[in-house]
C-alpha cells in the first residue's frame, strides 16, 4: 500500500514537472495544446496547471487571438517567481544584478567603491545587496541565492580566492558574504561565470573559447557545453599566454602576456584617454593615432585567438567591457589577420560578440541558481 501510494506521488510529481518544463520552454502555450504536446488526459493537465497556478509558479492571463472556436487563454510562467542575484566585485567597483527564470537581467545597479579586504567593504556590498533587494521590492523567498563572481582563482571548494594579484584579494572568502546575508550564497571566478552566461545565450555551442576584455583581461574555455576548471582551477587563463618575451611587465611578473595587450587597461594607456572617450574619438572623429592603437589591439587579439583556435576548433567569443564597442569591420579585419596564413582558416560566424557588456559576470553568475532551480 505504502509503495503504491509512493509511487502515484511520484507520478504525480513528474506530470507537474512536465507540465511545468513544457510551459517554461514554449514561454506562452494554451490548455490544449499542451493536453497535444505531452499527450496527457484534460483532466490530469487541468489538475497540473491548478496546482502550479496555486504556487504562484504560472500565471493564466489574457487569450490567444481567436483561430475559430472559443479564444484560448494564455498560460505562461511567473519568470519572477524566484530571482537570482548576480554580483561582479571589480577593483574600483561592484556590479548587482537581478535575473529572472529566463536569464533576463531585470535589474543592475553599479557601485563605486574602491575593494579592500575589510570588514567594513563586506558589510557595504552586504547592506548594498540587501537595498537593492528591497528597492526592486523581491520577498525574501523570492531570491534563489547570492552568487558573488570576482577577478581571481577560486578555490576547488568554493570557499576562498586562492589567487588574487589584481585586487590583492587573495584573503577574500565566501563566508565574508555569506555570514551577512540570509541567502544561499557562492563565489565564482568572474571569466568563469562570463562564460557561463554566453553559454546560456548559444544553446548551440559545444565548446568555445571565451575572451573576457574587461579591465583586466579574462578568459575560460568551453568543452562539452561546462566550463572547464582544471586541476587549479586556472584554465582558460588565457591573459597569462606570453605573445612577446620583451613585451610589456605584466603584473604576474612576466612579460609580454596578453593582459599586456589586450586588457581594456592596456588600450586605455596605449591611448592616453578613457575608453569612453577613445571609440567616439576614433571612430566619429576619425583620429588617425587612435585608428592605429585600435588595429594593433585588433592584431593582438587575432594572433592569440589564431593560436588559440588550435587548440579549441570551435567558436571564439567576444564578451565583457570592451564587447559593445566592437563593430562588424572589426571582426573581418581580425579574420584577415588570423586567415592571412593558416592551415585552418577560422570563418567569421565563428567569431561572436557578447552583448552584456560589463554586466556580464554578474549575470552569468546568477544564471548558477536560475539553472539549478530549471532544472
Ligand atoms: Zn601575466
Amino acid at each position: 500500500m505504502r509503495e503504491q501510494g509512493l509511487t502515484t506521488i511520484t507520478l504525480k510529481k513528474i506530470n507537474k514537472e512536465k507540465v511545468y518544463q513544457y510551459i517554461y520552454e514554449q514561454k506562452q502555450t494554451s490548455k490544449q495544446q499542451i493536453v497535444q504536446e505531452l499527450n496527457m488526459g484534460l483532466s490530469t493537465v487541468s489538475q497540473n496547471l491548478n496546482a502550479l497556478e496555486q504556487e504562484g509558479l504560472i500565471s493564466r492571463d489574457g487569450y490567444f487571438e481567436s483561430t475559430g472556436g472559443r479564444k484560448a487563454q494564455i498560460i505562461q510562467i511567473v519568470s519572477d517567481f524566484k530571482i537570482a542575484i548576480g554580483v561582479g566585485i571589480l577593483k574600483n567597483m561592484f556590479h548587482i544584478v537581478a535575473v529572472n527564470l529566463y536569464g533576463e537581467a531585470v535589474a543592475k545597479e553599479i557601485v563605486s567603491m574602491d575593494y579592500s579586504d575589510t570588514d567594513e567593504y563586506y558589510t557595504k556590498v552586504t547592506d548594498d545587496i540587501e537595498k537593492f533587494i528591497k528597492k526592486n521590492q523581491y520577498k525574501d523567498e523570492q531570491i534563489s541565492g547570492v552568487s558573488i563572481a570576482t577577478q581571481g582563482i577560486i578555490s576547488p571548494d568554493g570557499e576562498s580566492v586562492t589567487y588574487g594579484k589584481i585586487m590583492d584579494n587573495s584573503d577574500m572568502r565566501l563566508s565574508d558574504f555569506s555570514d551577512k546575508l540570509p541567502y544561499p550564497c557562492r563565489l565564482e571566478h568572474d571569466s568563469k561565470a562570463a562564460a557561463d552566461l554566453e553559454l546560456w545565450n548559444h544553446p548551440e555551442i559545444d565548446s568555445a573559447v571565451v575572451f573576457l576584455l574587461n579591465r583586466n583581461l579574462g578568459g575560460a574555455i568551453i568543452t562539452n557545453r561546462s566550463v572547464h576548471q582544471g586541476t587549479g582551477m586556472h584554465s582558460g587563463s588565457l591573459e597569462h599566454m606570453c605573445i612577446n618575451h620583451d613585451g610589456p611587465m605584466c603584473y604576474c611578473g612576466n612579460r609580454g602576456c596578453l593582459e599586456t595587450y589586450c586588457s581594456a587597461n592596456s588600450l586605455e594607456a596605449a591611448a592616453g584617454v578613457p575608453i569612453k572617450e577613445f571609440f567616439p574619438e576614433m571612430r566619429e572623429k576619425n583620429n588617425n593615432i587612435f585608428k592605429q592603437i585600435w588595429e594593433d589591439y585588433l592584431k593582438h587579439l587575432a594572433y592569440a585567438i589564431k593560436n588559440l583556435n588550435m587548440v579549441i576548433d570551435g567558436p571564439v567569443i567576444i564578451s565583457g567591457y570592451l564587447a559593445p564597442y566592437f563593430i562588424d569591420e572589426d571582426i573581418d579585419f581580425m579574420c584577415e589577420n588570423i586567415n592571412a596564413v593558416t592551415p585552418f582558416p577560422m570563418s567569421k560566424e565563428n567569431i561572436m560578440v557578447g552583448l552584456h557588456g560589463q554586466f556580464t559576470p554578474a549575470i552569468g553568475a546568477a544564471l548558477y541558481y536560475v539553472n539549478r532551480f530549471i532544472s
